[in-house]
């Protein structure tokens, strides 16, 4: 294991994407993005992701420094077209028209297509709460046929996320965010390069029966090779039996079909779509009646008698832990993902001085 301070982190990811061939400023949002994914302790978004998103550029499948076009436009809505820029750079500018709408309108809905990778879902909902906006999205990642739905045992849904964000004047906001299969594909990933372990209960075989077991996903690999998630016989779970599977077909529904991206296809070149909708309570709520009322109740939540050993936390708020232990503390990286890092920047040809000097 290495622990890595997080602004050394997001410096050594900015230079490897810079020599992959993006402008400074793009390396330093794929960088920061990947980090707060590591920082809220979503490590499965995290800088695991640096191997492959560095081989989407370089098979085209992502574009560097990609400007988006706005398909589009009315007062409150926009449809943005990340013409599979990277998410780092796409999703950011769509939430900022989402907030630029809202706060004209009160009310906005966006439509992001043909997206690179997005990342941490979270990272949307926290921008727009910074910005004083309550907001909903629905999420696909059409192409990446992961999931199988309520009763089945073959894939049909991407993890396909749902988040909602609830900003609190004073205090970190409400981020409900999650995968709406038993683990988001990253944590598969994780798991299988040596990471925390996925519950027994997260896969699917063929037959039926359920697993924890990664090879279910990818089939036979390599530990220190690359994973390929089209290879393995068996599905990841939805979550929630039929109502997660419901809540995931319709992010395939609205974040795939309404967007333009499209809902899960076999064979599509990896996209994720993000439908968004933003809300300013400002407008809604003149009298102020939301910020007093999430106190009351967030603490009578918290006050429920939990399961022992057990503590009732609410939405957001074991990431908000997590960022602070972590920001305090440093990252810890697990060996194999750190060297992973470490390949992809020599294969680049970054300078090997840099290298060792990002290691300390
Ligand atoms: P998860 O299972 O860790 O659930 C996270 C959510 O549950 C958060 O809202 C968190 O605050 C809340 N939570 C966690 N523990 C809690 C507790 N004890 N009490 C109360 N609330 C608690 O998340 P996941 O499904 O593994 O998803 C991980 C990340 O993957 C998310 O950020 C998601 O956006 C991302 N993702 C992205 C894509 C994509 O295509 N871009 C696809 C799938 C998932």
């Amino acid at each position: 294991m290495v622990t890595l301070k997080a602004s050394a982190l997001e410096e050594f990811v900015r230079d490897i994407f810079v020599k992959a061939g993006c402008s400074a400023a793009e390396g330093t949002r794929v960088g920061k993005y990947l980090v707060q994914a590591n920082l809220t302790g979503h490590d499965s978004h995290g800088v695991v992701r640096v191997p492959r998103y560095v081989q989407m550029k370089n098979d085209g499948q992502i574009v560097a420094d990609q400007k988006v076009e706005i398909a589009v436009e009315t007062p409150v809505l926009a449809v943005v077209d990340a013409r599979y820029g990277f998410g780092q750079t796409a999703a950011p500018q769509a939430v900022q028209i989402g907030i630029d709408k809202c706060k004209a309108m009160g009310l906005s809905a966006v439509a992001l297509r043909n997206s690179g990778h997005i990342g941490r879902v979270g990272d949307w909902a926290e921008m727009a709460a910074a910005a004083g906006l309550v907001s909903v999205h629905f999420v696909n990642a059409a192409g990446s046929i992961l999931v199988a739905p309520y009763n089945a045992t073959e894939r049909r849904f991407s993890t396909a996320p749902y988040c909602v964000g609830v900003p609190r004047p004073g205090q970190s906001p409400l981020i409900l965010d999650f995968a709406t299969s038993v683990v988001a594909e990253g944590k598969v990933l994780v798991a299988s390069k040596g990471g925390k372990k996925i519950p027994d209960h997260a896969l699917i075989g063929p037959d039926g029966r359920m697993s924890g077991d990664p090879h279910l996903l990818y089939g036979d690999y390599d530990p220190n090779g690359g994973r390929d998630y089209k290879s393995g016989p068996g599905a990841i779970r939805a979550f929630g039996d039929h109502k997660g599977s419901g809540l995931a077909f319709m992010c395939e529904v609205l974040g795939g079909a309404l967007t333009g991206t499209g809902a899960a296809t076999p064979g599509r070149r990896f996209a994720n779509g993000m439908l968004s909708f933003y809300v300013d309570p400002k407008i809604v709520d003149p009298a102020n009646f939301l910020t007093p009322d999430l106190t009351r109740f967030v603490d009578w939540v918290k006050t429920a008698k939990p399961v022992p050993g057990e503590e009732v936390l609410v939405p957001g708020e074991p990431e908000a832990r997590m960022r602070a232990e972590r920001l305090a503390k440093g990252i810890p990286l697990p060996d194999e993902i750190w060297q992973s890092l470490v390949t992809t920047a020599r294969e680049l040809g970054l300078d090997e001085r840099r290298i060792q000097q990002a290691g300390i």
